[in-house]
């Protein structure tokens, strides 16, 4: 059955190789998200050769103080890599200029995005939620999928009118706030995520082929069977990705993505 991690740190492993070899033999659709350009071109070499992971390229918020001079290099990747992130907002613990700063380089990359025919955008949003959401109405990305979203309830609604899937992971699922908004969620907007290696599951990093565990719980929240869930996450991706072949039934190669 297909599975799919859009939000994992495949580089941040001790480990990588045997992550990419695993997500690879477990046909897990696995989007690398990487947190700076520099990062994310040995990320590709890393990648190379597989056909169910995909290096996306970005620039982390909290990183954007230390490297926005890595923006540029990251807006002429945007033109040729279908993939974007992790990029975004986060608030906590950013003062003023600091803030400014971050919705300056996110609004250059979504308009990058939009203008490069639309891309697939994995974005991280926290204590700043409102403004994410903001930046994405404003610039019109392509694809934008909301990882770990954490904030209120009351903007889900305006994030889906804005065009935005929600990556789902174990975190959430644990969490009283996470399953609150799970049961919000339109299960045609969802999508399953690691977030590995930073979210723990049995006591270590979270690994591609454990959103297993996640689909069979957004199954459980909808009531289906295990099967049908799966199937669900499987046309929801087809769909942010724009493609109209079913990723898993291609023996050869990866078809490319054409958000909006
Ligand atoms: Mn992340």
């Amino acid at each position: 059955m297909p599975l799919l991690d859009v939000h994992c740190h495949v580089d941040l492993y001790r480990d990588y190789a045997a992550v990419i070899r695993e997500a690879e033999s477990g046909r897990v659709f696995t989007l690398a998200v990487t947190n700076s350009p520099s990062v994310y071109q040995r990320c590709r070499e890393l990648l190379e050769g597989t056909q169910f992971l995909h290096a996306a390229v970005g620039l982390h918020p909290q990183l954007v103080a230390d490297r926005h001079q890595e923006t540029n290099l990251l807006l002429e990747l945007i033109r040729e890599v279908p993939y974007v992130g992790e990029v975004g907002l986060d608030f906590v613990d950013a003062p003023p200029d600091l803030r400014r700063l971050q919705q300056d380089v996110l609004a250059r990359i979504l308009d990058r995005c939009a203008e490069s025919g639309g891309r697939v955008v994995s974005l991280h949003s926290r204590r700043a939620y409102t403004e994410t959401i903001a930046l994405v109405e404003a610039h019109g990305p392509g694809t934008p999928i909301l990882h770990w979203y954490s904030g209120p309830l009351r903007l889900i609604e305006r994030a889906i009118n804005a065009g935005c899937y929600f990556s789902v992971n174990a975190a959430m699922l644990r969490s009283d706030t996470g399953r609150r908004i799970i049961a919000r969620l339109p299960s045609d907007r969802v999508l399953t995520e690691t977030d590995g290696p930073f979210v723990q599951v049995l006591g270590r990093p979270a690994r591609p082929p454990d959103v297993a565990d996640v689909a069979d719980q957004l199954a459980a929240v909808w009531r289906v069977d295990p099967s049908v869930g799966r199937a669900i996450l499987a046309r929801n991706l087809r769909k942010a990705l724009g493609l109209t072949v079913d990723l898993w039934s291609s023996d050869s190669t990866a078809p490319e993505p054409r958000p909006r």
